[in-house]
């Protein structure tokens, strides 16, 4: 058994892992936790591997591949592979074109960016839970390919930016094994009630790479918002539980912002107030793309629908969760009465 212990103890950061289902509030808790002194908001860092993704917007208003901080990131992470990365090297200006030659005579990028993917998508997900545990707990060469990667990925992050705390909110359960393969994790599990959940899974989103929207999703079915969030509460559980991190209720955070002091002491009492943009932040929700947002104690940040923090009251259901009809209504005061622990 591999113990990281001698790892964690080499590392001048930590990661901040937020985990959990999504529409659960996990970009904006990123942006508040990264606002800490002397943190980092990166976003759902997992999808460096989607396609097109040098193409997508870091919330400093650049295309990645040019974003001041990232281009300079991935061109000393990746290297020279021309290959794989051709959206980020084809189109860099001179300057960058030439640091990333002097970096490539000395630089050895552990493996390339189609390598890397093929890794990623076998250790990260809901599928490859148990796989990924199992290989924390017995090393075959191809975990161990992948934690080097990425190890090197966050020593970058944390060289570049400075940070000594590198806030992920890439929410896989499974990633919290592979980040604690090299360094100390710290595990925020995100939990939103289920009515809040499926409200959101209702609406119909399509794309807009520019407004920070990478993927389309249609109105999901019930039943399958429901198995996919009882199934990634019970994994992000084990995660939470294994490594001993901090439970985070959507409807109490936004009423009572102070809970989130409890998994990050560095903000200071009265942080609500303040307004929160993340420098460089990558993937997730595209409230990361807007001017700098106002937490609004009580209320759903961008969302447009107000109210939803506050206690239940059937009389205000239908306002609260407009996306749900009666029969949805009713099946979700049924989950979050048979699941208490995950509604609050
Ligand atoms: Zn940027």
């Amino acid at each position: 058994m591999h113990q990281p212990r001698k790892y964690v103890m080499q590392k001048n950061y930590e990661v901040l892992l937020i985990i959990g289902y999504g529409h659960s509030g996990t970009t904006i808790l990123d942006m508040v936790l990264g606002s800490a002194e002397g943190s980092f908001s990166c976003g759902e860092l997992t999808y460096i591997t989607r396609n097109q993704f040098f193409e997508e917007y870091c919330s400093c208003g650049s295309v990645i591949r040019e974003c001041p901080f990232w281009s300079v990131v991935f061109e000393k992470w990746v290297g020279n592979d021309r290959t794989s990365t051709s959206t980020l090297t084809s189109t860099s200006t001179g300057r960058s074109a030439q640091r990333s030659s002097q970096n490539s005579a000395q630089a050895q990028p552990p493996m390339t960016l189609e390598e890397y993917r093929l890794l990623r998508d076998q250790f990260e997900g809901n599928k490859a839970f148990l796989r990924t545990v199992f290989r924390y707990l017995f090393r075959d060469d191809a975990y161990r390919r992948y934690v080097l990667a990425t190890e090197r990925l966050y020593d970058l992050i944390a060289e570049e930016s400075g940070a000594s705390v590198i806030v992920d909110s890439s929410k896989s359960a499974s990633r919290a094994f592979l980040l604690a393969s090299f360094c100390r994790v710290r595990v925020v599990h995100a939990i939103r009630n289920f009515r809040g959940v499926l409200n959101s899974e209702r609406k119909d989103v399509k794309v807009d790479l520019k407004a920070g929207i990478e993927a389309a999703s249609k109105p999901k079915k019930a039943k399958k918002v429901l198995i996919d969030w009882v199934l990634s509460n019970v994994m992000c559980s084990v995660s939470r539980i294994w490594f001993g991190g901090k439970k985070l209720h959507f409807r109490q955070w936004i009423r009572f912002p102070d809970f989130i002091r409890l998994v990050q002491p560095a903000l200071q009492p009265g942080f609500e107030k303040g307004l929160f943009k993340a420098e460089h932040m990558v993937a997730g929700n595209a409230i990361r793309m807007k001017p700098p947002q106002k937490l609004r104690v009580g209320q759903v940040l961008g969302s447009g629908v107000h109210g939803s923090g506050a206690p239940d009251s059937r009389a205000q259901d239908s306002h609260r969760y407009p996306r749900l009809g009666k029969r949805h209504q009713l099946l979700g005061r049924i989950v979050e009465t048979l699941l208490p622990s995950w509604n609050r």
